[in-house]
């Protein structure tokens, strides 16, 4: 098909050509004496991604399911109690490894279209005096239904009943996105991936480990190896990893985080609240559609999940945008098969590009029948970052 492809799945994002170039190297010694200064370069930027002074970052040839059982299995014993909220497929993949790893889960049951309830939350903790709760994870964006959770409140709920779990927290959809605050928030865990807002390739587990749970590992009877933090926390002391790392996702990591540094972080976030802002107003204002986030204060800045008419079939949008219009767009996952598609908005992303994405959708569900103002969408978007564009520079918003 003429013209280039338009990638608006919420992960893989588009990988920047600066980052792409930066990953286009020759393959080295990954045990010369110069080695280190790329493993200490790519740890340390990190860093303030995670906004930590004192965890540490690891990176795992993985994607981020590893680091999800890399979690799991470092710092609990086995068969430890794990309480955990199930409001979308990517909240439900992990307790489902949880269970299948042999932890006891305690799931809270949310509706899909809803974050992690921080009360329920708070009831299971304050319920548990015996302590047998190890780890409390939670997903901060649900890729799957375009919902944010607040990671500090549950922070909070621990706290408020002195509860000693670990806190985990799913960040792949959030990480140089939205705001993620590793020590103010105590979390413990925070597992990521490469392929989302970090705008590299998929294939790099990141996640990042406070002192207490890499002290909770030293003791914890689960069994790993590859996915171990102690060898990998050893070895990158020393600027070397435990096994060979890919040397072009090293790279490319150093690009990219040198790009979320150059236009700042802070920066960074804000230009996803108003692209993700714009894409809203074109589906509530412009197409008349609803959201799967069934209220503001879940709404995701790196992904919007669009709800079809009643008789409409979602996989049909999509397959209509991916055949005509070279438009890739995120499907209904599990439960919301069928009812719903993502749009993506995450990672090296401007207001045309999006205006292309929000374009083909709107073509695509025009062409299935579903009943939308031709332009409405777009013109919504427009509208927004027009009222709100004050100061935004080119590329990087207001
Ligand atoms: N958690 C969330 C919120 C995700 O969106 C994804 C993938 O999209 C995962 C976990 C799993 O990550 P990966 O596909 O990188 O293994």
């Amino acid at each position: 098909m003429a013209g280039r492809n338009f990638l608006f799945v919420p992960g893989p994002t588009n990988v920047p050509d600066r980052v792409t170039r930066a990953m286009m190297v020759a393959m080295e010694d990954h045990r010369s004496p110069i080695f280190p200064e790329l493993t200490r370069a790519c740890l340390s930027a990190l860093k303030p991604v995670f906004k930590t002074t004192s965890a540490v970052p690891i990176l795992f040839p993985s994607s981020g399911t590893g680091c999800w059982e890399a979690a799991m299995t470092n710092c609990l014993n086995a068969g430890d109690k794990v309480l955990a909220s199930r409001f979308g497929q990517f909240s439900h993949l992990w307790i489902d490894m949880c269970t299948r790893l042999g932890f006891e889960v305690e799931v809270l049951e949310t509706p899909w279209g809803e974050g992690a309830p921080v009360d329920r939350y708070l009831a299971s903790l304050s319920a548990d005096k015996q302590h047998k709760i190890k780890a409390v994870l939670v997903c901060q964006n649900e890729t799957a239904t375009g919902v944010t959770s607040d990671v500090a409140a549950v922070r909070q709920a621990m706290n408020s009943v002195k509860h000693p779990a670990l806190l985990f927290a799913d960040s792949v959809s959030a990480l140089a996105s939205i705001d993620f605050r590793m020590d103010e928030w105590g979390v413990d865990v925070c597992v990521s991936g490469s392929q989302k807002g970090l705008m590299l390739p998929a294939g790099m587990g990141v996640t990042c480990v406070s002192q207490k749970a890499l002290e909770a590992a030293k003791s914890a009877t689960s069994k790993r190896c590859y996915f171990d933090y102690g060898d990998m926390v050893t070895s990158n002391a020393t600027g070397y990893f435990p096994y060979t790392p890919s040397l072009p996702m090293l790279y490319g990591l150093r690009e990219s985080l040198a790009m979320i540094a150059e236009e700042g972080l802070e920066n960074v976030f804000h230009r996803h609240t108003y692209l993700a802002s714009g894409v809203r107003a074109a589906v509530i204002e412009g197409w008349k559609l609803k959201l799967c986030a069934t209220a503001p204060k879940w709404h995701s800045d790196t992904v919007s999940a669009i709800m079809v008419p009643e008789g409409i079939n979602g996989a049909e949008v999509i397959a209509r945008a991916f055949k005509r219009y070279n438009l890739a767009l995120g499907a209904g996952l599990s439960k919301v098969a069928g009812k719903l598609f993502r749009i993506g908005h995450m990672g090296d992303l401007n207001e045309l590009m999006l205006l292309g994405a929000i374009a083909g959708a709107e073509m695509a569900m025009l062409d299935v029948g579903v009943k939308i103002e031709p332009g409405s969408g777009v013109a919504a978007a427009q509208k927004y970052w027009r009222n709100h564009a004050a100061g935004a520079k080119s590329g990087s918003a207001a």
